[in-house]
């Protein structure tokens, strides 16, 4: 058998993750890793207590394919007391392998090979190469500079719905740019979905690490989107537990059903152990997460305030683990090479925005770093920035 390259051509593009490239250099260079957005500390005390204990009383068998009944009641109940979204925890919450893999079981399970599927730019990786695994067809739509932060590009948004389009994926609280929606971007989004008949699909995992007294609004609370959004989050980024993969979906019983169908040919189930650690966390470790986002918001400040000190312009960071900075300034313009060269140069890793991007040109200098680790981590990135 030849050697060559035996990839699908529609995964050819996808071959590795910028962030396993990243974190593989952040290695051998011994560099602070402010690419790959995973923290450095555990999440809740009792959460790992209760996965323990799991594993103690014997749960370590194939969970219900839908989740442990635990879990799915807690997912339901955090959305009702948070948004007031009310979802029945039998019939409109599945469990799934992480938010990726609800991810790919929503388009997979709902995009015919064909249709149109619209994004927001940049876009997380995952949607790209899962639409693709689908047979989809990709629409992106950018965020635009709004002053030292960014919002959707409407016009660009109202003319990518058409009559192939069947999926909106939203993220927001937003990865890479770490940019909270405005109202106004939902209530756009809402519209053109209810105009054009198009399901959302809202990727929510930062939905609790928002900052400065923001508050994070579901698409799925907007009139008309309860019936037609399939939501997603996330234990992960929650509670610091992203080696867990535990995530969930929720919305009415016809997406979830899709999901499901997809899913189950793809993990079945997992996180045996971690799904009623996580429903514990759900039900009791909620303050814990709300100090937990009052902490990133301060890393946010030190990174921001480190990487102006070395001469970045800084965009804002609204929430999330992000905060993109354009290193112009510096004398940069290519952001790939940049981060390729970075963790020898200065022993700092970064990932570069423009690799979730099909026109990388707006984007094509920027660079995302990721601030969910510890305060002497931050310290020693801001002095190592410094020898830029
Ligand atoms: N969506 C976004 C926007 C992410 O940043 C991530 C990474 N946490 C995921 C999905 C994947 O989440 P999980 O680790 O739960 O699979
Ligand atoms: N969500 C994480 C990030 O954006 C990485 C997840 C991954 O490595 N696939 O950095």
């Amino acid at each position: 058998m030849s050697s060559a390259n035996r990839t699908v051509d529609r995964l050819r593009p996808f071959t590795t993750t910028i962030f396993a490239e990243m974190s593989a250099l952040a290695v051998d260079h011994d560099a602070v890793n402010l690419g790959q957005g995973f923290p450095d500390t555990d999440g809740p005390a009792s959460m790992l207590d209760a996965a323990r204990q799991a594993i103690t009383d014997g749960r370590n068998q194939y969970p219900p394919g839908i989740g442990v009944p635990e879990l799915r009641r807690a997912v339901a109940r955090t959305q009702h007391d948070l948004y007031g979204l009310d979802y029945d925890p039998d019939r409109e919450v599945l469990i799934t392998v992480g938010a990726t893999e609800a991810i790919a079981g929503a388009v997979v399970g709902l995009v015919e090979p064909g249709d149109e599927v619209i994004m927001i730019e940049p876009y997380y990786d995952a949607y790209a190469a899962t639409v693709a695994m689908a047979g989809g067809v990709r629409r992106v739509v950018p965020l635009v500079p709004d002053g030292d932060g960014f919002r959707l590009d409407r016009e660009r948004l109202a003319a990518a719905f058409g009559p192939k389009t069947s999926m909106v994926l939203v993220n927001s609280p937003h990865n890479p740019t770490g940019t909270v929606l405005s109202r106004d971007d939902l209530t756009e989004i809402a519209r053109l979905c209810v105009e054009h008949d198009v399901v959302a699909v809202t990727d929510e995992v930062y939905e609790h690490l928002v900052f400065d007294g923001r508050t994070h609004t579901p698409l799925a609370t907007l009139p008309g989107m309860r019936a037609r959004t399939l939501r997603i989050s996330s234990a992960a980024k929650t509670f610091n537990c992203t080696g867990w993969k535990v995530g969930w979906v929720s919305g009415p019983p016809e997406l979830v059903s899709a999901t499901r169908t997809a899913k189950q040919y793809m993990s079945y189930v997992g996180s045996g152990p971690f799904q009623p650690a996580v429903a514990h966390a759900l039900e009791h470790e909620m303050g814990w997460v709300r100090e937990s986002a009052l902490a990133l918001q301060a890393k946010r400040d030190r990174i921001s305030t480190a990487l102006t000190d070395a001469g970045f312009a800084v965009h804002r960071s609204e929430a999330t683990y992000f905060v993109c900075a354009d290193p112009r300034p510096l004398g940069v313009d290519d952001g790939i090479e940049f981060c390729r060269s970075l963790p020898e140069r200065i022993g700092v890793a970064a990932v570069p925005v423009s690799v979730f991007t099909d026109d990388r040109e707006p984007w094509h200098h920027l660079l995302r770093f990721a601030f969910a680790k510890r305060d002497e981590v931050i310290a020693e990135a801001a002095e190592r920035l410094r020898r830029l």
